[in-house]
């Protein structure tokens, strides 16, 4: 069953090492909300009535700038012109800086019952170094507000291997976030972004990254943690209580369909996929003169489906034999019978009741595992 995201490309404040797609300081959110809405009904016009999704996903850029009028009436929208399970994943990606209990029981009210903080760290100068637009209260009073709304499927967003950082002061935040009360973690390595603030100050040497070695030992620890404290990792970054998983992180995972709306915003749709404009500007006058916002499009061949299904697989929940079988008509064990073999016989790949997965060691060998399969 297909999920539904939606980019929402409007920020206060360009943080150093994001490269998403988001413009600073855009107050017309009016234009853009309109032509959020055709783009819907112009999406909907040309795909069939009868499909029914399982999550929306809100992200960006920071839609929790969005009022919670203006985000219900997207919502609306969106319900107007396709069919949802009952119970469909509602979420919205949130900046710790934009939002009051106010706005969250307005979220709620609107249908939104799962929120995802980019928290990021509970240290003060971690944020500002990040350039981070909240403080580590402005977080934790983000997160009760949450609580207060009545949502409580929250995630929050960490980061690891910033400059300086030492064990002590990441797992300061980690159990920040368990004292929190959170259903959901997402644990991220800070990565250097060609064309960003960060990767400029890399080059001129104004700030030193971390070594491979001490990335790998936070992210361990990290693994070790978590499962201790028992959260289920249900992909390489991704951690869960029990009944916490996202539906909509599984969509992409499981390779499954997905539409997109909004300024460079992804689809993959039986078999093709597709990408919108990465301009705000440039997505508004497609939707102006009755276009769809698309800056390019292919059509997935077997080759490409195979690999990416290998890939988003392992990373996750592990590669159910069968299932790949039927897909690919291939045996997976059979055409890369002597890499696998060593992968297993060196406790990097498991494999049990049909599925290959990697191991606790394999997920940190994430990466190169993938590129040895085909
Ligand atoms: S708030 Fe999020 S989307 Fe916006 S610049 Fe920062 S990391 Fe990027």
């Amino acid at each position: 069953m297909p999920g539904l995201y939606v980019h929402i490309p409007f920020c206060e404040k360009k943080c150093i090492y994001c490269d998403f797609y988001s413009i600073e300081s855009f107050r017309q959110y009016d234009s853009f909300l309109d032509a959020l809405h055709r783009e819907i009904a112009m999406r909907a016009d040309v795909l069939p009535h009868d499909i029914r999704f399982h999550s929306i996903f809100f992200g960006g850029g920071t839609p929790s700038l969005l009022t919670d009028v203006q985000l219900g009436g997207v919502l609306e929208a969106l319900r107007a012109r396709f069919r949802f399970d009952d119970d469909a994943e509602v979420t919205v990606e949130c900046n710790p800086g934009t939002v009051d209990a106010a706005k969250l029981r307005g979220y709620r009210a609107a249908g939104v019952n799962r929120l995802s903080f980019g928290v990021q760290s509970f240290h003060a100068d971690d944020l500002q170094f990040l350039s981070r637009i909240h403080t580590a209260e402005e977080a934790e009073q983000a997160i009760g507000a949450a609580r207060e709304a009545g949502i409580d499927d929250v995630n929050l967003d960490l980061m690891f291997s910033l400059p300086g950082q030492t064990t002590e002061r990441w797992m300061h935040n980690l159990e920040r976030a368990r004292a929190l009360g959170t259903t959901h973690l997402s644990c991220y390595s800070l990565t250097v972004e060609q064309g960003t603030p960060l990767a400029r100050m890399v080059a001129r040497g104004m700030v030193t990254m971390p070594p491979e070695e001490s990335d790998a030992d936070l992210y361990a620890q990290t693994m070790d943690t978590l499962a201790e404290w028992g959260f289920e990792q249900y992909e390489v970054s991704n951690f869960a209580r029990d009944g916490h998983v996202s539906r909509h992180n599984l969509t992409y995972w499981r390779h499954e369909d997905y539409l997109g709306f909004g300024p460079s915003a992804h689809s993959t749709w039986q078999g093709r996929r597709w990408w919108n404009l990465s301009s705000l500007d440039r997505w508004l006058d497609a939707i102006a003169s009755g276009c769809l916002p698309e800056a390019g499009g292919e059509l997935l061949d077997r080759d490409t489906l195979r690999r990416e299904y290998i890939y988003l697989r392992l990373r996750s929940e592990g590669i159910d034999l069968g299932d790949f079988s039927r897909r690919f008509d291939a045996d997976l064990v059979a055409d890369n019978r002597a890499f696998i073999d060593r992968c297993l016989s060196g406790g990097t790949l498991q494999l049990a009741d049909g599925c290959l997965s990697l191991t606790r060691e394999g997920m940190l060998l994430c990466d190169a595992i993938c590129a040895g399969l085909e």
